[in-house]
């Protein structure tokens, strides 16, 4: 039968394939694609698995037998006994090697994903006492789990290795040539990165909100995507065909016949409309009226600046360094010689144009894996974030200073500071620079002198721009945040996501402020927040003056086929007008300057 699951779309397109359910219990275990020659090694894994849990219930039935009371040590043992005949049930084990051999899935994840699926099988019985079954499969899970952590994995690079090899060969494919969408509670950042360049077509997750980071990673990988699914992981079984509409948030399981070719014809049509844009790669940006725009991109990895000039970007405009330090699973920090490296290899890839790079913006919903703090904090967006916490661990700060200095050698490098909000921050995060120039200067280490920014992405940050404007030599608006703290709204939780809402009166009078102070004072500024690269506020942000904008590589040339049709000189009146409106989403739909045609398919070419 079919249904529906209504969520928050973050990414464009359509995506149609077979559900990869992620149990919502399996979240800290790996989830990774093995390579088929590996099978045998993962399968023998289980095998292991099963005898060590299997050696473990006997020893404990012995145990219980002698120490315990009469009734209860019974009990018990039989308990422990349904828990061997189950775990001896070749169903079971074959169902989870099967997930290795067909799937390709590691031995943890096949573990998780059978017993999900064995465990919805006994939460349907009718019959009471087989129900309560469930939580013995469960509990089997776990002890399979536990007794898989003492055996030999794959490392978390190689992963990394095996999915890009694995991408570049099967596509989007579980290799019954079916594309895959990936289904789960909640993704970490750090597991989406995981996932990035693997084999998915599209996913969707239960929780999340539309600038969560796990939102941004996937707006990255280009994949159609709804996040704030509720309940999505739980209805959805693995291998329902889905299909995900990202333009609406929309996900239909178990569509019929007719909706498939419905949506595959809209599929199509998404693919057609890319590859129009194409031909604007190598177009400036310059508006009707004359205005150039710059339009740069945001960045993970240095790998990224290669799709960054694929589609067209003049500079990256954010790089957020955070990533590099993410899903190490090691909790060792990267180096500064390989923060240099990283670094160097992003300025390279950009081919002598600009690249500004943030320092580490960990905190809230991007913890490090080695940090429990988010864990027992209750508002970990207010807490140890960005530069608080780089100002906390000055010797982390100092090793990421020296290895931007030393990468701004290899061309035009910007350094970005996030978050920022006190002037004594302000003070503190320059004479750490001081420090780090000075030990490179003794070190006899050649460093450059990049321009020096910050982020305006908390309020009062924006409610002093005139010390900011003093200390920095060009500004760039963090909308996601900026909207966060102004509204007080959890960025990444779906429950509120209806208020986050970019075109608060509040939100657009700090942002058009900053817009004119910054342009008055003479200084560069940008907006690196989702809302650069969200078509509906072009217009919006040219009329306030913008002419820097930094967003996905993949929005650029739709960004810029907006820039290349506004005429800003009409813009700019009805942008003070939208930003003076008690409701500006009213006065932001009336677009007095296109025709009615156009008003009405905003998107078409
Ligand atoms: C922002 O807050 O808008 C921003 C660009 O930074 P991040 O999304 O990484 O917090
Ligand atoms: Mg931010």
């Amino acid at each position: 039968m079919t249904f529906t699951v209504q969520g928050i779309p973050v990414a464009r397109g359509v995506a149609i394939g077979r559900a990869v359910v992620i149990a919502s219990n399996g979240m800290d275990v790996a989830h990774y694609f093995i390579q088929p020659d590996e099978v045998e090694r993962e399968t023998a894994r289980i095998q292991d698995a099963v005898v060590n849990v299997v050696q473990e219930i006997m020893l404990l039935q012995e145990e219980v037998a002698s120490h315990g009371g009469k009734e209860i040590s019974q009990e018990l043992v039989a308990l422990l006994d349904v828990h061997l005949l189950l775990l001896q049930d070749p169903e079971l084990q074959g169902g989870i090697t099967q997930c290795i051999s067909e799937r390709l899935y590691n031995a943890e994840w096949a573990v998780t994903a059978h017993i999900a699926s064995i465990s919805r099988t006994f939460e349907e019985m009718d019959d009471p006492y087989l129900r309560e079954r469930k939580a013995d499969v469960e509990q089997i899970g776990e002890r399979l789990l536990a007794a898989l952590k003492s055996s030999e994995s794959i490392q978390p690079d190689q992963q990394t290795e095996r999915h890009s090899a694995r991408a570049q060969t099967t596509l989007m494919d579980d290799g019954a040539g079916e594309p895959l969408i990936l289904v789960a509670k909640d993704l970490a950042p750090a597991d989406m990165l995981q996932f990035r360049k693997s084999v998915f077509a599209g996913f969707v997750t239960d929780v999340g909100g539309k600038t969560s980071h796990t939102a941004i990673v996937a707006r990255s990988m280009d994949i159609p995507a709804v996040v704030g699914a509720r309940s999505s992981s739980t209805l959805i079984r693995q291998d329902d065909w889905v299909i995900i509409d990202a333009e609406v948030g929309v996900v239909l399981v178990n569509p019929s016949h007719i909706l498939l070719e419905e949506y595959g014809f809209k599929q199509r049509q998404g693919e057609l409309e890319r590859s129009r844009l194409k031909r604007l790669r190598n177009t400036v940006a310059v508006t009707m009226d004359g205005e150039r725009v710059e339009l740069h991109a945001n960045i993970e990895m240095p790998v990224d600046a290669a799709s960054a000039l694929q589609e067209g970007a003049t500079g990256v405009g954010l790089f957020r360094t955070e990533f590099l330090f993410m899903g190490r699973g090691d909790g060792a920090m990267p180096s500064e010689e390989e923060q240099y490296r990283a670094y160097k290899a992003a300025v390279e890839g950009m081919n002598g144009m600009p690249v500004t790079i943030r320092t580490i913006d960990v905190g809230a919903d991007k913890p490090l894996d080695t940090t429990a703090y988010e864990a027992h904090r209750t508002n970990p967006a207010l807490g140890l974030r960005a530069i608080r916490w780089s100002l906390a661990d000055p010797a982390m700060f100092q090793a990421q200073l020296r290895a931007i200095l030393r990468a701004a050698v290899h061309g035009q490098v910007k350094l970005l500071f996030p978050m920022l909000a006190h002037l004594s921050e302000i003070k503190q995060t320059l004479q750490q620079l001081a420090l780090a120039e000075q030990t490179l200067e003794a070190r006899q280490i050649p460093y450059g002198k990049p321009q020096l920014g910050a982020m305006i992405e908390i309020p009062a940050a924006a409610l002093m721009l005139p010390v900011f404007l003093r200390y920095f030599d060009f500004l760039s608006v963090g909308t996601n945040d900026l909207i966060q703290y102004t509204l007080a709204i959890d960025r990444a939780d779906e429950s509120v996501a209806h208020l986050y809402d970019p075109l608060h009166p509040a939100v657009l009078g700090l942002l058009a402020d900053t817009i004119r102070q910054a342009r008055k004072a003479g200084k560069e500024v940008s907006v690196c927040g989702e809302m650069a690269g969200d078509i509906t506020y072009t217009p919006l942000l040219l009329g306030l003056g913008l002419r820097c904008f930094s967003m996905h590589p993949t929005q650029i040339l739709a960004v810029k086929q907006e820039v290349l049709r506004a005429d800003t000189t009409k813009l700019n009146e009805w942008a003070q007008r939208v930003c003076m409106a008690d409701e500006p989403a009213k006065v932001m739909a009336e677009r007095p300057w296109i025709g009615a045609e156009r008003r009405q398919q905003p998107r078409a070419l």
